[in-house]
């Protein structure tokens, strides 16, 4: 029987009031798993009602009471880190072992989220003036809501959601309708926490569900992860709504090799960064800059490694790579290799028309790599999402930085180099929220916020660590006067 998936509002499942259903597909076999609901305005009205009639009692609960809650969220997390991982791969195609390093994440920004009740705290002047203190309160805000992308079921919701109900505001959860298993899973999870009803909410659906949180009067505070058009909407229309926004948008990132880099380290960890998860990572290399003469080199290393990562279900044991989402992603993929090669690129490796015994109606697109492109071309500007690496060469580091700087997106960039000098300019200079110096995923631990400049990030505060604790609270300054004549009347 085909499972369809529930809400979970008010300490309840329940079904959703939309009529419409949509099929979650397996990527790796192309069949429907279960159903999930588009999502409608009424279920949105729901969550938002229970959260907000929760947030009171929430908010009055001493901040380490709350993050108790919190620990054993990490608890459950680490107890059945398998089957969600499991579950993970299933719907969204990424390797067991990928899935696992997003519940790591995960795990990590609970961790932080535990420390609030010192994360909150703020300044204190004594004797402003005569007589008179000054102070900061943090206080949180009320409702707030996660909107979540497809490639990282697991992880992006915790870069917001335990700062959020750590600081005192009630929360609701949107996963992607692509990939809604693994969070109704956790939810299942959670239930055991016993948080009180109302505080954590999970609403299913698409576009319909993200308007209507957009428009939700009783939602103040809204963090998005997902494509740039998408964040550029729901930042426009949610900020036109008066609300705090955070929307992280798409990339396409530059790994710099410099001559002097260690050759078969700097492969080694591109091939990883350009193909793990199929090469759906927002920090994924895209774009490999050589400088100087190291291109041939470099070139023919990373054929040859990208040659050896075996495609396939992302579940089986011995696979390095899974597939891309959905079948619309694996043909407009395969659509860009083409137009790439059309505008003059040399098809290096070609990883079109792949077949995985067994799994014939999966979405596979094999490691595919592009070189020359010429920065003009659409296959350069645009963002592939899938396991293509494009390889562009430049005379100096100067020109490498101008590349990346051109460029509309500022996610992540990446410099391999034994120059200390090299590695300082780059860091710089090079306008990304992310820098990698000899790393090939500028993934940010929990404590640091997950940065994004230009076209990949619409707002002023990340998600994660103190920028996340900045945005699920407002300050509210107090000075008071206490004149001790007035005690001594009484
Ligand atoms: P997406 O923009 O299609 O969807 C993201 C969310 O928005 C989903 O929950 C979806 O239901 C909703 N949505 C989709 N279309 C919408 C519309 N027209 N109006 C309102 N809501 C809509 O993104 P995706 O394909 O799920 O994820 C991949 C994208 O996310 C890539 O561009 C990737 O770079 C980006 N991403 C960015 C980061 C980051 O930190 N910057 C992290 C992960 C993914």
């Amino acid at each position: 029987m085909t499972t369809i998936l529930k809400n979970y509002i008010n300490g309840q499942w329940v079904e959703s009031k939309s009529v419409i259903l949509l099929d979650v597909i397996n990527p790796a076999t192309g069949q429907s798993i279960a159903k999930v609901p588009e999502g409608c305005v009424e279920d949105v009205n729901d969550a938002a009602n229970s959260a907000h009639e929760a947030w009171t009692a929430w908010r009055n609960t001493p901040a380490n009471q709350r993050v108790q809650y919190l620990f054993k969220m990490k608890q459950i997390l680490e107890a059945n880190t398998d089957e969600i991982a499991a579950i993970c791969s299933k719907e969204c195609g990424k390797t067991f072992t990928e899935s696992k390093a997003e519940m790591i994440r995960a795990v990590e920004n609970i961790e932080v989220a535990c420390g609030i009740p010192t994360l909150m705290q703020s300044t204190f002047s004594e004797d402003i003036a005569n007589g008179v203190d000054e102070f900061v309160i943090r206080q949180p805000l009320g409702v707030g809501a996660c909107i979540s992308p497809f490639n990282f079921p697991i992880m992006i919701p915790f870069w917001f959601m335990p700062y959020a109900i750590a600081c005192g505001n009630t929360y609701i959860v949107k996963p992607s309708e692509k990939v809604p298993m693994t969070m109704t899973k956790i939810f299942e999870l959670f239930e055991s926490i016993n948080l009180p009803k109302g505080v954590l909410n999970l609403v299913h659906g698409g576009r319909g569900t993200v308007d209507a949180i957009l428009e939700h009067p009783f939602i103040p505070a809204i963090s998005f992860v997902g494509s740039t058009p998408v964040a550029k909407h729901v930042y426009m229309t949610g900020t036109s709504h008066g609300k705090r926004v955070q929307a992280q948008g798409g990339a396409k990132n530059a790994v710099v090799v410099m001559p002097d880099a260690d050759e078969d380290t700097t492969v080694r960890i591109i091939a990883d960064s350009a193909f793990g998860c199929a090469g759906q990572r927002c920090l994924a290399a895209s774009v490999v800059v050589t400088v100087g003469d190291t291109s041939n080199r470099i070139k023919q290393k990373l054929i040859q490694l990208a040659k050896s990562k075996k495609t396939g279900n992302g579940l089986a044991a011995d696979v390095d790579m899974g597939p891309v989402i959905t079948l619309e992603s694996k043909e407009r993929i395969e659509k860009l290799i083409q137009t790439g090669i059309d505008e003059g690129a040399e098809l290096l490796l070609d990883g079109r028309d792949i077949k995985v015994p067994g799994f014939e109606e999966g979405y596979f697109v094999g490691p595919t790599i592009l070189g020359n492109v010429n920065t003009d071309s659409l296959v350069y500007k645009t963002e592939i999402f899938g396991p293509v690496l494009c390889i562009i060469n430049v005379e100096t580091l100067e020109a490498a930085i101008e590349l990346i700087n051109n460029n509309r997106y500022g996610n992540s960039a990446c410099i391999f180099t034994r120059s200390g000098a090299a590695a300082r300019k780059f860091r710089h200079e090079a306008l990304g929220g992310n820098i990698g110096v000899n790393i090939g995923i500028a993934a940010p631990m929990a404590f640091f916020p997950f940065s994004g400049w230009k076209e990949s990030f619409f707002g002023d505060l990340h998600g994660q660590s103190s920028h996340a604790v900045e945005f699920y609270t407002q300050t509210k300054v107090v000075i008071e006067r206490w004149n001790e004549e007035w005690s001594r009347k009484f």
